[in-house]
């Protein structure tokens, strides 16, 4: 059996299991749940892990599911798929359009959606899962399945590792995860070394003297520190970063003041920092330190600025070798679909998992746009304006033949680890 042969006799099978796979996509779908709330989901899944033969722990940090199963000695591959979805009202119109209300963790009654395509991960791993546990003969060694909460919040993965998942499951030698993007449905992006971003999120206060709008001679006005600070971050990534590296400094929110003859006290900015290594990352957070503790200097304000770290995201770094790898066999399975993406300023959280157990890992693009819609917007220079992004209430994945291609994705990556002893290439 030739590498080939084995995906082909493991994918064999897909066909049986397309209808029942495209219904179990819309019952999520139809159904997401915010991260951490993901109890229906994590339910539906682990029945089925169970129901194919995988030995499943459920219940990790509440909501994590993970199913293992070892067929024979070999390596172990891990193949990972996120499951929140999020607080986002639907409008795609699709008859499996989610309607569904949840109340987040502040309290608050949200629309919920899987307007990031959590719903296609899950669906691909359950189809590759299944397959792969109804093909023994093909592969050899331990597969083991994660279906990880709570990606948008930024610490599912981190929740996962605090409640003990090293322990639970054997340590893998190789990591795969992917993710659809707006990228033509079929199509599949791997990309080696760097790919996605870390995000750093801070919530920067700047302190002033409160005063009446007539009289700033009285005052220390945060509105204007604050103004400083907005225009002065944006001179971190034109004059401090060398223009061959990628870095992204966004200031979101800028809150100050209720009305316009009242200077107040403080001022808050929310500022959300993008980079590719941990270098550039800290030269740039260190930066805008400086910058926000500057200006209040400038202005002398009455206290020194506070500066609080939120939600943080890792950088994805594939492996060069596995990368390598995976691409080969892609360009076996996929032929011309089978691509090399460009650096993406998006992040994720799953490399935390792989790296917590020192495994090299690739994580690849999975194209979600129906072809000719794409290619006809590609003919009028209007992607980025016409075909939704992943957040956006209209992001909607074409089903076929994304579910499809994710399905064979997931068993050709896992495939090149997987072979049997006597079929492992010099
Ligand atoms: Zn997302
Ligand atoms: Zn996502």
């Amino acid at each position: 059996m030739t590498p080939k042969d084995r995906v082909d006799a493991v994918l064999a099978g897909l066909e049986g299991i397309r209808t029942d796979l495209e219904e179990v996509y819309k019952d999520f779908h139809a159904h997401p749940e915010l991260g951490h709330q993901e109890h229906r989901t994590a339910g539906r899944v682990a029945e089925r892990l169970r129901s194919c033969g995988y030995q499943v722990h459920e219940g990790i940090d509440g909501t994590g599911v993970v199913g293992v199963l070892a067929n024979g000695e070999g390596p172990t591959v891990l193949l990972r798929a996120d499951m929140d979805a999020l607080p986002v009202a639907e409008e795609t119109g699709l008859p499996y359009a989610s309607t569904a209300e949840v109340t987040d963790p502040g309290g608050r009654r949200v629309p919920v959606a899987h307007a990031c395509g959590h719903d296609m991960h899950m669906t691909c791993l359950l189809g590759a899962t299944h397959l792969m546990a109804a093909t023994p003969a093909a592969w050899q060694g331990t597969l083991v399945a994660l279906f990880q909460p709570a990606e948008e919040p930024g610490d599912g993965a981190d929740r996962m590792l605090a409640d003990g998942l090293t322990a639970m499951i054997p340590r893998p030698d190789v990591a795969f995860a992917q993710h659809v993007l707006p990228y033509p449905a079929g199509q599949v992006g791997t990309r080696a070394g760097s790919f996605l971003s870390a995000a750093d999120n801070l919530r920067i206060t700047v302190y002033g003297r409160g005063a009446h709008g007539s009289a700033p001679q009285a005052a220390i006005d945060p509105v204007v520190i604050a103004s400083m600070i907005v225009v002065r971050l944006q001179t971190i990534v034109s004059r401090e970063v060398a223009a061959t590296q990628p870095v992204v400094v966004t200031v979101g929110s800028v809150r100050a003041g209720t009305s316009g003859n009242v200077i107040p006290e403080s001022a808050e900015l929310l500022v959300n920092v993008r980079t590719f290594d941990d270098g550039t990352r800290q030269m740039v957070l260190a930066a805008v330190r400086r910058i926000v503790r500057a200006e209040c200097e400038a202005s002398g304000a009455s206290r020194a600025p506070r500066i609080e770290e939120g939600t943080r995201f890792p950088p994805t770094v594939n492996d060069d070798a596995v990368t390598r790898d995976v691409s080969a066999a892609f360009s076996e399975t996929f032929a011309e679909r089978a691509v090399t993406i460009e650096l993406q300023s998006a992040s994720e959280d799953f490399s935390r998992i792989p790296d917590a157990f020192g495994t090299p890992y690739t994580y690849w693009a999975l194209g979600c746009v129906d072809p000719d819609t794409y290619q006809a917007a590609r003919r009028r220079g209007t992607v980025t304006q016409e075909i939704p992004v992943n957040h956006s209430p209209r992001f909607a994945p074409v089903l076929q033949p994304t579910l499809d291609t994710g399905v064979q994705t997931l068993v050709t990556a896992a495939l090149t680890r997987l072979a049997k002893p006597d079929h492992v290439s010099p």
